[in-house]
């Protein structure tokens, strides 16, 4: 059970043919993945996936489409004209969040704990960052910021917080919790297993502090709920009163996973 970042439609169209288009090639991950421009122009690449029905996402990289490998490229081609609209107004969302949500530069900003900072680089003779909720100062020898260092100070402090966070909610609520891993997904904030195994995305640390506690709440309540049922969020409910108001606000933050 996992916690999607991403803009995500799911149409729900039904299948009803078993062709499958001729080029297929296999992506990073293992899925077969292909590249194409759909009849109305919209770039788009579709993911060959095990699910029922046509979903439709978008990332910084544009429109994906997760389809059953059974799916003839007509139904797909018919779902995006039917969301032509969306497609094109979550796209501008998507990308008005990322101009938002980080610009890595000197003067540019970056969000952590939720508070948008600016930031600053500093020439020094040692390489630091301090990064806290009120300020964000990398110094360098160069003066410039190289961004894997800025990704690399957010996963350690991650990694001091957020299984210590798990435990704790857990602990208090009597969960089964095993082990906490930090996860750099592209698209989850996090994900559990059923043998008591929590993953939680680096970045959750960037978030607001109580959406960061609602996605734990979420993965720590599949824990004994594997699934979305009403016993689930009420277990979630639990463990974070206003469970409605921050499921609905992680999903604009879900842009900062692809970075
Ligand atoms: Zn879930």
């Amino acid at each position: 059970m996992s916690f999607w970042g991403a803009l995500f439609a799911s149409p729900g169209l039904q299948n009803s043919d078993r062709e499958r288009p001729a080029t297929l090639s296999s992506s990073k991950r293992g899925l077969q993945a292909v590249n194409r421009i759909s009849a109305t122009g919209i770039p788009y690449r579709i993911e060959r996936v095990r699910r029922k029905s046509i979903g439709l996402i978008i990332t910084a990289e544009g429109l994906v489409i997760r389809a059953p490998s059974w799916t003839p490229i007509y139904e797909i081609e018919a779902a995006i004209a039917e969301r032509k609209t969306w497609i094109a107004n979550a796209t501008e969302r998507q990308r008005s969040r990322l101009a938002q949500l980080a610009e890595l530069r000197h003067g540019g900003h970056i969000l952590f704990r939720g508070n948008k900072l600016k930031i600053e680089a500093r020439a020094g003779l040692f390489e630091s960052i301090d990064l806290t909720e009120h300020q964000c100062v990398v110094t360098s020898v160069t003066g410039e910021i190289a961004t894997d260092r800025l990704d690399l100070e957010i996963k350690r402090l991650a990694k001091i917080e957020l299984p210590t966070l798990a435990r704790d909610m857990a602990r208090a609520a009597g969960l089964p919790l095993q082990e906490v891993r930090l996860s750099s997904a592209k698209t989850l904030w996090g994900s559990c297993t059923v043998d008591g195994n929590v993953r939680l995305n680096f970045r959750l640390v960037q978030l607001p502090p109580p959406l960061m506690r609602h996605v734990v709440a979420h993965e720590l309540a599949h824990l004994v709920e594997f699934n979305h049922s009403a016993r689930f969020w009420a277990i979630v409910a639990a463990l974070d009163p206003q469970w409605k108001a921050h499921r609905r606000a992680v999903k604009n933050y879900g842009v900062l996973l692809e970075l």
